[in-house]
This record gives C-alpha cells, structure tokens and sequence, in this order.
C-alpha cells in the first residue's frame, strides 16, 4: 500500500522503564464472540444491527482520516484508511454475514466472527507475502466492526511472535501476564495510566510499556520495527540505523545503572546519620519472587493476591489457594509477606467473577466490597490464609476499606473463619496481624480510628491519589491530574502519618509512590520508614537512602509544605533531587550510539 514510511517519534506516558525492540504485533483486542444462535423472527434486528455496526466503524475511519488529511494530506496512512473503509464494503464480508445471519439463523457478531474466519482461511493460502500480510488489514477491520457490535474487548495471544512489541488500543492485566510470560518485549497503548493494574504487571515482569499513546492507528502498519523507550515515554516507528544505534546505546547505559545500583547489595538501608528504613517488595505474580531475593527486599510488604487468578476462568478453591501461598512462603524463604485479601473489580476481573459494572467500576462494588459481599469466595480465601499461617508467618490486609463499620465487618469474619478451623480440627495460626490499606479519602481522614482497631497500616497511593484528585487512574483523559506531589496529596500521608504514630501502629507506604527514587526524600521527611514497592525498584531507592542525611529531608518538607500548587513544589522536589543524585535517578550520559 504505497511507498514505505518513514521514521517517525511519537509521545505517550512513561508507564513502565525499559528499552524493547521489535517488530510491531497489533493486539487489536480480538473480541470474544460466542455462538450464539437467534430465532426468525430476530433475522431483521440482528442485520440492523450489523448495517449499523459498519456505518460506526466507517465513521470511525473517516474521522481517523479527517485528521490525517488536516495534518499531513493524502499520503500513505490516509490511502491504508481509504483500503479499510473500502473493506467495510468488501462482498465477501458483508454479503456473507448477511447470509449468515439470515440462512444459518446466527447472531450478528457469531455471522460476522465465521465470514472474517473465511477470509482468513483464503489469505492463509495465499503464498505471495504481501497479500499474506494484508490479513492483519482484515484483522483491524473486522474486529472494529465486532467491538461496535460488542463493546467488549478481548485478546488473542497464541499468535504473537517471542520479541514483538505489542501494541493496541487497550490491554487488560491478564493480557500482559499472558505476553509477558510468552516472551514479547514490550508494549504500548493508546488507553491507559502509568498507575494502572496492567502497568502494575509490566513492571513486574520488567517489560518496557509506553502508555497514551494518542492516533496511532493513523502511523503504525503491523509488522512496521518498532522501537520502545518506556523509561521516556518514547516510541520509534521504522527506525533507522542512527535511531537504533541510538536505542542501543541507551539500553546498554540503563543496564550499566542496573548493575552499578544493584551493587548496593545486602548493604541495609540506611541513611548517612544511622535512620533505619526498611524496604520491601510488592508481588503479583510467584515468578517475582527471586528477583525480590536477589535485589534484597527485607520482606513483602503487598502481595496482591488476585493476580494469581486473572487468567483462570474460575475462582479457586480454598485448597488450591492454600497450594499457593505455601509455595509462595516456600519461595520467599523467611521474607514475611503481607497477604492482601482479594482486590477483584475495576479492571481486574477474571472471566467467572460476575461484577454489576456500573456506571463507575472505580467506585462500585470491587474490592473489600465484594468480599464482603461474597462470603464464601472471601471465606475461602481467608482459610486458606489461616491454614497457610502455621506453616510459616504472614500478615492479611484489607483493601479499599472506607470505614471502620467496613474493618469490623471483615475482621467479625476472620474471628467466625477462625472458630470454624477450630472446631473442625484443621490446623492453623489464628495470631495473623491484620491491616487497613488507605487508599480512600474517607479512611485517610479518619486514619487514626482505623489505626486504633487494627494491627497495621499501609498507604495505597495509587488508588488514594485517583481518588483524592477525582482522576481515574486508567484514564489517559486525565493522566495530566496525577501528581503525587499535590498538596492535598501531602498533607493527607502527614496526616495518615501522625494517626499511625499517635496510636502507635506501624504504618508503611506500598503505592507506587515509594518506589520512586524522586520522592523518597519527601517521604522520609514527612515521617515514612517503611517502604514497599515493585522489587525492580528496590535498588535505587535505597541508594538514595543511603547518601541522604534526614535533616535534608526534613527541611526539604518544610519547604515544600509551604507551597501551594503541585507544579511548584515538583519543581523544587525534582530539581533538588536531580541535582543530588544525577547518576542515580537520569540518564546523564549524552546520546550517543553504541560502540
Ligand atoms: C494502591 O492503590 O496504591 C495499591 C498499592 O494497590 P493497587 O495498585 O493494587 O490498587
Ligand atoms: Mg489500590
């Protein structure tokens, strides 16, 4: 289709760090369609259906190609739209969905799923590797025209090659687990924030992953070299040989940091005047657990248990839960996890959990709510964590608890789950502390009830920052609100701070704010000793710790609180930092290519 194109940047938000590249492989979310048979009398409103279906797709296009035209004319990328409107209207695809709802009585999507089918089987055939790729022009059409049909996206993953970087327009966080463990190397989206549970995984499987990346649908063919730089939110399509050389060269210095960091070892975290922090990781996924060994987390400070269960299409049993967190205990050898209770809902959710969507996911019945809601499924869960308990310690805390009513309610069930184990005769540790993530603005506020009627706290800065700033964490809308550094933001972990303190229980931070080297100077100086974070992180966070004098960071606070507007205090925060420690936190070579 036309000349090849040309090199091209474009910008989205660095979500997970890491330079990958490959050849580009378009996950444009094959949509889960079921067969799915209609009566006669449905015949008419299933066509309608799909006629209105190929007109949103169409407009879809065309408004893609307005914006082509307006910026750049006719070129290459407007004539591949011109093709994929014009397979709107393809005989093959259209005429044959229509007999295929009509004679073989299928529903819209089931006709259009088996014509697509049929196609792909011609193209298959064809030996000519041009016209073999254009199968991938049919891929983004046809499941267009499925998601207007079904709103629903889901993904195809037998098919990506080992090394591509995957791309699409959303990507859920099975998907990545799913990729990752497949062996891709990296990924960009046009959806998406930095924080959100599918960045969650990328950067736990240390996968570079640019987010936000807005229209590139107009730029990027599959199959096109791609170049991603998630550390700078970076993307390079068909690069040339300065660009790679470039790439290169900047992978190999990200290494070198690696290793010069990760030198740091099992040297403790401490500051230059003698302050103890303790550092831990956050797991997902049992693979994680050597490479929180190796960079020297003291213990875990969240494991988000439902990760182990996104891409299974049921909720498994208490046995098979038990299975799990004895082998996670095994594999952490002496390192004390902090078990979280399941945090399902959002944009966690597997296949078997039926959820009320709502009109707000982020604030309806997920998390702490369901389990309470579901008893049995949070029963489960909890025996297994009790059982698990006396083979080794752990600690279970609760997500998303917005009162103390909330606490209670969950704690009255550990009590209850307890009394059953007992009177059955099974083995377990009923001495398991319990804590209270605050991660809501209500359990912020009343930080010191909470503290008072559990044995724990941490702070959820991912979900507290989307909510005290009305700004969903998984929308790229409003991926500019997201500042850590917000006033409102800080004066809430001092607040959250000083109720830990005043009833005397341990508090630690295990959003993504503590494992960013950039405010570990504000947290230390707002009173944080405990930090837990993606375990990849782990190494110059505490380099940081090491070369900081607590004074520093206390006067740096007392500055910073003064300050009014989150752009005011970020340019002192950063600017003191980078200053302090360039090697550390930029990538201060110049660059140039590779040797
Ligand atoms: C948080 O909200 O900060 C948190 C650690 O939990 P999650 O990212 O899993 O929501
Ligand atoms: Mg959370």
């Amino acid at each position: 289709m036309g000349a090849r194109p040309t090199m091209r940047k474009l910008m989205g938000v660095s979500a997970s760090p890491g330079i990958a590249m490959g050849v580009a492989h378009f996950l444009g979310g094959r949509v889960q369609v079921h067969e799915r048979r209609i009566v006669p009398h449905q015949v008419e409103a299933e066509q309608r259906r799909f006629a209105d279906a190929l007109v949103r797709s169409d407009a879809e296009l065309e408004r893609i190609q307005q914006q082509i035209a307006a910026k750049e004319g006719d070129g290459h990328q407007y004539r591949i739209l011109e093709a994929h409107r014009l397979m709107l209207t393809d005989v093959h695809l259209v005429e044959e969905t229509r007999r295929i709802i009509r004679e073989e009585l299928a529903s819209a999507e089931w006709a259009v799923r088996r014509a697509l089918d049929q196609i792909q089987a011609v193209f298959d055939r064809i030996e000519n590797p041009y016209f073999r790729d254009r199968r991938s022009d049919i891929d983004m059409v046809g499941e267009q025209i499925l998601r207007n049909l079904v709103g629903v996206v889901a993904s195809a993953h037998d098919t990506v090659p080992r090394g591509a970087v995957v791309f699409a327009h959303d990507l859920s966080p099975a998907d990545v687990t799913q990729l990752g463990r497949a062996g891709v190397s990296g990924f960009f989206t046009e959806g998406g924030g930095k924080t959100s549970h599918t960045v969650v995984v990328a950067r736990a499987l240390g996968l570079p992953f640019v987010v936000g990346v807005q229209d590139f649908v107009q730029h990027i063919l599959p199959g096109m070299s791609v170049i991603v730089d998630g550390g700078r939110g970076e993307l390079i399509l068909d690069p040339d040989d300065a660009a790679r050389a470039l790439y290169a060269g900047r992978a190999v210095r990200e290494l070198a940091r690696a290793h010069r960091l990760a030198a740091v070892g099992e040297a403790p975290a401490q500051t230059v005047d003698g302050l103890r922090v303790h550092l831990a990781a956050n797991l997902e996924l049992l693979e994680e657990a050597p490479v929180a060994a190796e960079v020297g987390a003291e213990s875990i400070g969240l494991f988000r248990t439902e990760f182990l269960y996104l891409e299974r299409a049921d909720l498994p049993s208490e046995e098979e839960q038990y299975a799990h967190l004895v082998s996670a205990l095994t594999m952490l050898g002496g390192r004390v996890p902090t078990f979280r209770t399941l945090d399902l809902g959002g944009d966690k959710l597997p296949a078997s959990v039926r959820m009320p969507a709502g009109s707000n996911p982020a604030l309806g019945l997920r998390s702490i709510r369901y389990s309470l809601s579901q008893r049995g499924v949070f029963k489960a869960q909890l025996r297994a964590l009790y059982r698990a308990a006396k083979v080794a310690p752990l600690r279970i805390l609760f997500p998303m608890i917005s009162g103390v009513a909330e606490l209670r309610a969950a704690r009255e069930i550990c009590t209850e789950v307890c009394a059953e184990l007992d009177q059955e005769g099974v083995p377990f540790n009923g001495t398991v502390p319990l804590g209270v993530m605050i991660e809501t603005p209500s359990a912020a506020f009343i930080a010191d009830m909470l503290a008072e009627e559990c044995d724990f706290l941490t702070i959820g800065t991912n979900d507290l920052i989307q909510y005290l700033l009305a700004a969903d964490r998984q929308d790229e809308h409003v991926g500019y609100l997201y500042h850590p550094l917000h006033p409102g933001i800080l004066r809430a972990i001092r607040h959250i701070v000083a109720s830990a303190a005043r009833a005397g229980k341990p508090l630690a931070m295990c959003g993504d704010m503590a494992g960013d080297p950039l405010f570990t100077w504000v947290l230390l100086g707002l009173g944080l000793r405990d930090f837990s974070m993606a375990p990849r992180q782990i190494p110059v966070v505490k380099s940081v710790v090491r070369a900081t004098d607590l004074g520093e960071a206390q006067a740096l606070v007392r500055q910073i609180m003064e300050l009014r507007t989150e752009s005011e205090v970020e340019e002192v925060v950063l600017g003191k930092m980078r200053g302090r420690f360039p090697l550390d936190l930029t990538d201060a070579d110049d660059d140039k290519p590779a040797a």
